[in-house]
């Protein structure tokens, strides 16, 4: 009753995620409302018919919380507007959104072609609790408690994603993939069933993270030709974590600037591969989605050859040619 109440005269049809806390009045409201980004973290959307779920507040795509990814400018750049439920998004033949014009809108976009259009489903929208990729029955204090007490204060990858002279659209694209947020198809399974599950590249094994950018054959392939031209011996990644340990390592080898250069390049490489097989069906070989990552890192390298950092770096990485 009290939640009715709350819905009927607090909220007065806006989304919970939207209001400003700085306005809340009351104060057990405003502590409610301290809570969100905790909350946030563990409450999902299974989108039915989209009429309740918010199109930018509520967790309703693997990307995450929309206005968080795309900014408080999305809103205007997608032509949504901010208020509006996904079932306002979208009519009975597509999606109601203006091109994308980030890799942020690029990848949503990417990721609203593989679902089926709230507009063609007949049930309601659903939210549940989830730890760790994890749908719980119910809200479990136990075990999201587990979850916050265990976090982690400071985030050892950040400097493998967000390095000084990173490009900016390939570091984005890593920070997505390194919180396993793209839509890889086994991601994708988990939020709509029916779809299929297997690697965009190789067809035969299921597309996780892990496997998509570090496994798959060709995956594997590419790396050695990066590996080489790096100094490396060849050797292969199992797990994305032991790939990001490696990527935070100092060695004699070679500069942490170059390897994350070239890692972030051949990341950024490999999914556009597999973008371009899945929606356009053409294939490059190995060979060719390399000579991309060469020129991405040479023209990189170029475009900061004034920085410190930068200065070796060409020859380094021409060293091995
Ligand atoms: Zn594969």
């Amino acid at each position: 009753m009290w939640a009715s109440w709350c819905k009927e005269h607090r909220l007065k049809g806006l989304s919970l995620w939207s209001l400003d806390e700085k306005k809340q009045g009351s104060w057990i409201w405003k502590s409610i409302f301290k809570l969100r980004p905790t909350a946030e973290r563990f409450l999902r959307c299974h989108v039915g018919n989209g009429r309740t779920a918010s199109f930018w507040y509520d967790q309703w795509t693997p990307l995450g919380i929309l206005i968080t990814i795309l900014g408080p400018l999305g809103p205007r750049a997608l032509g949504v507007p901010l208020h509006s439920t996904v079932a306002d998004a979208c009519t009975s033949v597509g999606w109601k959104i203006r091109h994308a014009r980030s890799p942020a809108a690029e990848t949503l976009q990417l990721h609203l072609c593989t679902v089926p259009l709230p507009s063609i489903s007949t049930v309601s929208d659903s939210f549940v609790w989830e730890v760790d990729n994890v749908a719980l029955e119910g809200f479990s204090t136990k075990l999201i408690w587990e979850s916050i007490r265990n976090r982690r204060e400071r985030q050892s990858w950040t400097e493998n994603v967000w390095f000084k002279g990173a490009i900016p659209s390939q570091a984005f694209m890593m920070w997505m993939t390194h919180l396993d947020r793209l839509p890889t198809r086994a991601r994708i399974a988990i939020w709509a069933v029916n779809t299929l599950d297997s690697c965009c590249i190789c067809n035969v094994y299921l597309e996780s993270r892990d496997h998509l950018f570090l496994r798959c054959e060709f995956s594997e392939h590419l790396w050695l030709l990066v590996l080489h031209r790096l100094g490396y011996n060849p050797f292969q990644f199992h797990t994305w974590t032991a790939f990001m340990d490696w990527l935070g390592l100092k060695d004699n080898v070679c500069p942490l600037t170059l390897r994350r250069l070239a890692a972030q390049a051949t990341l950024y490489s490999l999914l556009w591969e597999r973008n371009n097989r899945l929606h356009n069906s053409i294939s490059s070989p190995v060979s060719i989605t390399f000579k991309k990552i060469d020129r991405l890192v040479r023209n990189s390298i170029i475009a900061r050859k004034s920085r410190k950092k930068f200065s070796n770096l060409m020859r380094l990485w021409l060293k091995y040619e």
